[in-house]
């Protein structure tokens, strides 16, 4: 049977991690067989202490055990129970299935379309930060805490590597943990890196949303012997659609009434309006 063993609060302690075991974590919760970990946030109150979400996750609750341990903000540890804990409820059974094969990924069921037609909270060892998911801060202290936690309850349970971790919103589309602007979206490589004893590897930063640019022809609408009354945009697609401000134009075949018919030549969409303004047409 996949669970960690007695000794698994002082394997926690001794990796420098401030740790409390509740007096009956060893037998708390329903028969268990661990084969994946499922990560969540607690979705409580910001200004509620680690020790009081831990006693409500622990027997507060008609259904606790919650999870089997919580991560603090301040980074401590609560290890609350070694059997079966309920949190995760329906799940996809595909999303399942690859957590259990070491393939989970950090894309969110509702991302991919999958529907909950199962349950497993039996085999599924839940950590959960304390974080009211609607957008406070996930610290330093509490992310290197739930590696570290992740990562030996792996090696407790015999699972090689971060595969075998999943979360909430990767299970279900039925929930958002754990997400945020703050959080690392994908907790593996932490994980991983806290398996081998090394520091979390320094996240890529962020790629900036690129500009779209468009490419083609802008046509003058005109009719005969009356000025140009408004431009429309042929992609090479001849596609005619309109800009948007998102767009960065490159003109390749202006008409003589923008700029003097020059080529491929960037216009931002404030000097193609202020042109079409200055010859009395607009852009459309
Ligand atoms: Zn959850």
């Amino acid at each position: 049977m996949g669970l960690v063993p007695a000794d698994f609060p002082e394997r926690l302690k001794r990796r420098g991690l401030k740790v409390s075991a509740f007096g009956d974590w060893y037998n708390a919760g329903g028969n268990a067989d661990h084969k994946a970990i499922v990560l969540h946030h607690t979705a409580s109150a910001a200004s509620g202490s680690p020790a009081s979400d831990a006693a409500y996750c622990h027997h507060g609750t008609s259904i606790a055990p919650l999870y089997n341990v919580l991560i603090g903000r301040d980074g401590s540890v609560w290890v609350l129970a070694r059997e079966k804990s309920n949190s995760s409820g329906k799940i996809s059974s595909r999303a399942l299935q690859e957590a259990m094969a070491g393939k989970a990924g950090s894309v969110s069921a509702a991302a991919r379309g999958l529907h909950d037609d199962t349950s497993a909270n039996q085999n599924l060892f839940a950590i959960a930060y304390q974080n009211n998911g609607t957008g406070e801060k996930w610290s330093a202290a509490m992310l290197n805490a739930g590696n570290i936690v992740a990562a030996e309850a792996l090696k407790a349970l015999g699972l090689p590597h971060a595969g075998w971790v999943t979360q909430h919103r990767v299970l279900t589309a039925r929930k958002i943990d754990c997400c945020g602007d703050a959080c690392p979206q994908n907790f593996q490589p932490g994980i991983n890196a806290a398996m081998a004893g090394k520091p979390p590897p320094t996240p890529p930063p962020p790629v900036p949303k690129p500009k779209e640019y468009a490419m083609g022809t802008v046509i003058p609408v005109q009719e005969a012997g009356k000025p140009v009354s408004a431009f429309r945009f042929l992609n090479y697609q001849n596609e005619i659609r309109t800009v948007s401000s998102q767009d960065v134009l490159i003109l390749v075949n202006m008409g003589a009434e923008l700029a003097g018919g020059s080529v491929n030549k960037g216009y931002s969409m404030a000097q193609v309006n202020q042109i079409a303004k200055s010859i009395g047409a607009k852009v459309v």
